[in-house]
Order: C-alpha cells, then sequence, then structure tokens
C-alpha cells in the first residue's frame, strides 16, 4: 500500500498541540536562578584578588548557593515567581536552605559587581562623597569604620554600607549570607550599595588568615561607578 506523506507524517491535531505547548508554559515561566558569568576575566583583580581565587569563588562557591537554591524551588514554588531582590525581603517566611542560598547567590551577584578591573574603578560620585564626608567625615574614616566591620565579623558574613530607610548612609554587618534587605529582627535594614564577602573562601589562597589586609587592599578594585549608581537609585 502507498502510504501519503500525510500518513506517514500526521502532524499533531491543532487542539492538542495548543494544549501540550499550555502545559509546557508554567515550567518556561517557572524563573530558574543562573549564574551570570562574571562581568570582567578572573585576572582582572590582581594583585589584589587572585585569578585561582575568582574562578573557584564564582565558578563553585557562587554555583553551589545557585544549585542550592533551584532545588528548593520544587518545594517552595513561589520561589519560581520572586525576583531575586524581592525574595530578600520577604526572607522569612522561607526556611534556612533558601535564607542561606537565596542570600548567597543575591550577595555574590551583588559582590561581583561592585568590583571592576584598572580603568573603570571611577570614583565616589559628587553627592555620594559629601554624604560619606557627612556621615563619617572622611572617605578615609568610612574606610576605617567598614573594614572594623569586616574584620570584627565573628567567622563568616558579609559587611555593608547602607542607605537606610531615612536616606542616611551607615554601616553593618551580617552573618552567613544574611544581608540588609532580609526582613530579619537581627538585620539593620537598608539598601546595600557596598558590601565586602570576608567568608575564608573569598581570601583564605592569597591572604590565609590576614582577613584585615584583605580588607585593605579590597578597597584598591572598588566599582565606585556602580556604588555611586546605586546610592543614586537608593537615594530617589
Ligand atoms: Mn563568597
Amino acid at each position: 500500500m502507498h502510504l501519503s506523506a500525510a500518513t506517514q507524517f500526521n502532524p499533531l491535531p491543532r487542539n492538542l498541540l495548543i494544549g501540550l505547548i499550555a502545559a509546557c508554559l508554567p515550567g518556561l515561566a517557572a524563573a530558574q536562578f543562573t549564574l551570570a558569568p562574571l562581568p570582567y576575566s578572573a585576572d582582572a583583580l590582581e594583585p589584589h584578588i587572585d585569578k585561582l581565587t575568582m574562578e573557584i569563588h564564582h565558578g563553585r562557591h557562587h554555583n553551589a548557593y545557585v544549585n542550592n537554591l533551584n532545588a528548593q524551588i520544587k518545594n517552595n514554588p513561589e520561589l519560581a515567581n520572586l525576583s531575586l531582590e524581592a525574595m530578600q525581603g520577604q526572607i522569612s517566611r522561607f526556611n534556612t536552605a533558601v535564607r542561606n542560598n537565596g542570600g548567597g547567590h543575591f550577595n555574590h551577584d551583588l559582590f561581583w559587581q561592585l568590583m571592576a578591573p584598572a580603568g573603570q574603578r571611577g570614583a565616589p560620585g559628587t553627592a555620594l562623597a559629601a554624604d560619606i564626608d557627612q556621615a563619617f567625615g572622611s572617605l578615609g574614616e568610612m574606610k576605617k569604620r567598614f573594614d572594623q566591620a569586616a574584620i570584627g565579623r565573628f567567622g563568616s558574613g558579609w559587611a555593608w554600607l547602607i542607605v537606610t530607610p531615612d536616606k542616611k548612609l551607615a554601616i553593618t554587618s551580617t552573618p552567613n549570607q544574611d544581608n540588609p534587605l532580609m526582613d530579619l529582627p537581627e538585620v539593620q535594614r537598608g539598601t546595600p550599595i557596598l558590601g565586602l564577602d570576608v567568608w575564608e573562601h573569598a581570601y583564605y589562597l592569597k591572604y590565609q588568615n590576614k582577613r584585615g589586609e584583605y580588607a585593605t587592599n579590597w578597597w584598591n578594585v572598588v566599582n565606585w561607578n556602580e556604588v555611586t549608581r546605586r546610592y543614586t537609585d537608593a537615594m530617589k
């Protein structure tokens, strides 16, 4: 019997096809969190932050936060409809794994943007510089107090420069992967415009136990253009 092309390859009925596409849409719409590439090469922050540390920090540590967060979507389906930033502001609704890995993903996404290669780092903008002088006395004094927060954080965590809800600059620190956007009673809340990762994985290969030296050298790679942009946004 001769088979026509139509019977050899019978297209799916139109209604079934539409139904299949519709059934797939929620899956497609469900945001899977992804690891963005570093915004510069892994050696771009040398000599202050070494290439191997950047590769391991981004490719393994940050990647693990992303994978572990994605693994939580199955049990917390509402995560798929939340932006990473919105998640931070309602983190108290979720379990510790979401808090640790959602925080870890957010904090590292931010951290990479807060550093830049030589020639692209800029300086604090006029309004930010004036506000730093007013809040802390000088840029040098702000850095000193920020470094004290970084060094004084026992164990793993972050130091932050934030804009508080009443539009003031403040320095704070958080343990683990918490951050100032989180709706947690122990967090001093505000919009982070600068943050330093003081987990040992961020510095141990080059600096070993010398967290203070890492914190001091880190100022050399801060992306002041990005900090100024975030300050301007937060002050609106
Ligand atoms: Mn880290």
